[in-house]
């Protein structure tokens, strides 16, 4: 049998992570895998030098994700079609922002029997409707995708902190070429035959991130209030995926995809963090914050918040969520921070 190839796409904070642990598996398993790992690097000139040059010479990430050294089986490529081409296996980790273009530019240029999985935490809506990150990969690429979420700070996770992910993943046997890839002794893998559900959970949590970070800026409360907040977020999570995939599974959000990824994202995220500033810096835009605080990092939860808000209004529903609903209107600006806990005091839990 000849052995997959790996391409991971997208070399920002959590790219690099998830590079390392695929680059240390290709290792181990030498008869599934070839070693080395083909890790796509969208150029930029750092201090006067290519940063996919800087990748492997130093095998430093230095924009995002500084002061650890990667595997040196890890290839930095800055031409996404030859970091793909011939690949097996094509993991996609970039943010929400870049991948219509990816994918638009990888059309027709995959392997045939290439399996597809995204790390992408967000969705888009297309002609009005939700559609996921897996769908537009099956649909562009004409390949199977599966999603891996989890409770997974990039920062945590690169220095071996103990911690689990959920893949979602419908496919038995993608499912266990999956978890050889990425599962270490500190990152343990479960499996779900659930993809649609891992792959929201990961979406909608960032919202409620921001609603976190907007407590914590705003000092509307105590703990009490943020865990309420949180409670609360989890409820219309789950009512949304259960809105928009009848098929979800209640179990999945007991997963680290889901309860696990929520609380972690809304004590030590990036969303939580920026969404605490916009709570005290009323004069700049989410975008100057954005620029500010994360160097080239982006933010999936506002245009998550956009996302959820457009397609409930569609639907006459905003009213059923009232905690998306307030974080959008916050977040642009048409509501003020002041009135996002009176926003979310008429909650239909409590009715
Ligand atoms: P990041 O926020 O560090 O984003 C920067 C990335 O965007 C870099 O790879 C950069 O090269 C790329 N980029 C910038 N301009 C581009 C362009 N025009 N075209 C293509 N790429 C461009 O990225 P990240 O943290 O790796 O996040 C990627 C996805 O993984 C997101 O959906 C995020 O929610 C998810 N995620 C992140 C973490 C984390 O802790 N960072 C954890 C789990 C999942
Ligand atoms: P942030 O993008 O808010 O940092 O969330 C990271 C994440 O998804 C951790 O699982």
């Amino acid at each position: 049998m000849s052995l997959y190839k790996v391409t991971i796409i997208g070399s920002g904070n959590w790219g690099s992570v998830v590079a390392k642990l695929a680059a240390v598996n290709t290792l181990k398993y030498p008869s599934l895998f070839d070693y080395k790992v083909y890790l796509y690097v969208y150029e930029e000139i750092v201090e006067g030098q290519k940063l996919s040059e800087i990748i492997n010479t130093t095998h430093v990430n230095v924009k995002y994700l500084k002061g650890h050294i990667l595997p040196d089986n890890i290839v930095a490529i800055p031409d996404l079609f030859k970091a793909c081409v011939g690949s097996d296996i094509l993991v996609f980790v970039l943010p929400i922002q870049f991948i219509p273009n990816v994918c638009y530019q990888l059309r027709y240029r995959v392997k045939k029997t290439a399996i597809a999985m995204t790390m992408i935490k967000g969705f888009n809506v297309e002609d009005g409707r939700l559609s996921l990150i897996s769908n537009t990969i099956r649909r562009e690429l004409n390949v199977p995708c599966a999603a891996l979420m989890g409770a997974n700070i990039a920062e945590g996770v690169i220095r071996e902190e103990f911690c689990e992910a959920t893949i979602g993943c419908n496919d038995l046997q993608h499912s266990e070429i999956f978890k050889k890839l990425f599962e270490t002794k500190y990152f343990r893998i479960r499996c779900v035959p659930d993809e649609e559900t891992v792959e929201m959970c990961g979406a909608l949590k960032n919202v409620i991130a921001l609603a976190a970070g907007l407590v914590d800026g705003s000092r509307a409360g105590s703990q009490n209030t943020k865990a309420t907040i949180i409670r609360l977020g989890f409820v219309e999570m789950i009512e949304f995926c259960k809105r928009y995939f009848p098929n979800t599974r209640l179990e999945t959000f007991f997963e680290s995809c889901a309860i696990a990824d929520l609380i972690a994202s809304s004590y030590g995220g990036r969303n939580r963090k920026v969404a605490e500033y916009f709570a005290n810096e009323p004069e700049k835009t989410l975008a100057e914050l954005e620029e500010e605080m994360l160097q080239g990092q982006k933010l999936q939860g506002p245009i998550t918040a956009a996302n959820i808000y457009s397609i409930l209004e569609r639907e006459s529903e905003v009213e059923k969520f009232p905690i998306f609903r307030a974080v959008h209107l916050t977040m642009i600006k048409k509501i003020p921070v002041s009135e996002f806990m009176l926003c979310v005091q008429n909650h239909p839990q409590h009715s």
